[in-house]
């Protein structure tokens, strides 16, 4: 059986923003992780804003995300990781060209998506069409290109949040599920356990047919309720303890102590381990970035603290080289190619 899936796996590839690349080849991967953050319509219209930071220790020069995002790329291929997943969908800034150009100075894999990122609100192009006409938009960016590129995406991502699956959520859930059984893509939903969000995400993707493990939930770290994550890990999905280093969701040792006790009930294989971070963020305004720091609301959140932190503190409480290389090695194969 290990042979069968390592032969599968040793074929198999998975679409990144510098081509395809051997499935066997992904190494140790981060599974949520922005190179940059932007709004898309804001930057369009008002480029000279955004990114530009002038409070030190986030100095950021007008145009210096690039280089930002460079350095936060070197510093995780440092710490031993090669590979992350970018889910910068539609809303969040998402530029294959930039994560390109990242990728080949630096020569960290970065695999892209395509989605949307929306909590409610939609455009009106969106608004008025099916979710099939979505999903399409979806296919094509999974089997011809991202925005002009020859980039293809490799998972489609989705979010709810606090609004919960209103009406506009649920189309855009049915339109990733919709492309991800035309394509075999996987699907990467973000989720709000405060509003217990998952269960509905869950349900509709199953009923279009969606394998469970095709499907990451991503956030479900933000709750240290281990009967709600079982709740989640009985339909069958991946889920993510991907928010390490945002103390305003949930303190580091909650997250951990949530890692330990998943590992020690056997869900190694269903775990994934990242940051959410964002080498940059035009959300906020400089000084509300600088406070958010300062009052503790965000410890060590980059794109270090996993292989930095996290892991040299998981292994200290018992976590085998075995587990740890199915959580950030098999894991993403599995999920990314089925
Ligand atoms: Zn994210």
């Amino acid at each position: 059986m290990c042979v069968i899936r390592h032969r599968l796996a040793a074929m198999a590839t998975v679409e990144s923003v510098t081509g395809p690349i051997d499935a066997a080849g992904l190494g140790a991967t981060l599974i949520h992780e922005h190179l940059r953050t932007w709004d898309d319509a804001v930057h369009m219209q008002w480029p000279h804003a955004g990114t530009v930071r002038e409070d030190p220790p986030h100095a950021v020069p007008p145009g210096g995300d690039y280089d930002e995002a460079v350095k936060a790329a070197r510093a995780a291929l440092e710490l031993g990781i090669k590979t992350i997943a970018d889910p910068t969908a539609m809303f969040l800034g998402r530029d294959v060209a930039f994560q390109r150009r990242v990728a080949e100075e630096t020569g960290l894999q970065v695999i892209p998506c395509t989605g949307i990122y929306t909590y409610d609100y939609l455009p009106t192009f969106l608004a008025s069409r099916s979710a099939d006409q979505i999903a399409d938009l979806y296919v094509h960016d999974i089997e011809v290109g991202i925005q002009d590129t020859e980039i293809k995406a490799a998972f489609i991502k989705c979010a709810a949040d606090e609004p919960g699956v209103n009406e506009n959520i649920e189309k855009l859930h049915r339109a990733a599920a919709r492309a991800s059984v035309r394509t075999g893509a996987p699907i990467m939903a973000h989720s709000r356990p405060a509003s217990d969000t998952a269960p509905r995400q869950i349900e509709i993707f199953m009923e279009e047919g969606v394998e469970p493990g095709r499907i990451q939930i991503a956030h479900t770290g933000d709750t240290a309720d281990l009967d709600q994550i079982e709740r989640i890990l009985d339909a069958g999905v991946m889920i993510g303890l991907d928010r390490y280093g945002l103390e305003m969701y949930l303190p580091y040792e909650q997250r951990q102590a949530t890692t330990l006790a998943l590992l020690e009930r056997g869900y190694a294989e269903r775990i994934f381990l990242s940051a959410d971070s964002c080498a940059t963020i035009d959300w906020f305004p400089p000084e509300t970035i600088t406070q958010l720091l300062e009052s503790g609301m965000a410890i060590d959140w980059s794109i270090r603290i996993v292989p930095e932190r996290v892991l040299p503190d998981l292994r200290a409480a018992g976590m085998t080289e075995e587990q740890e290389r199915t959580v950030m090695v098999d894991n993403p194969v599995r999920w990314l190619t089925a």
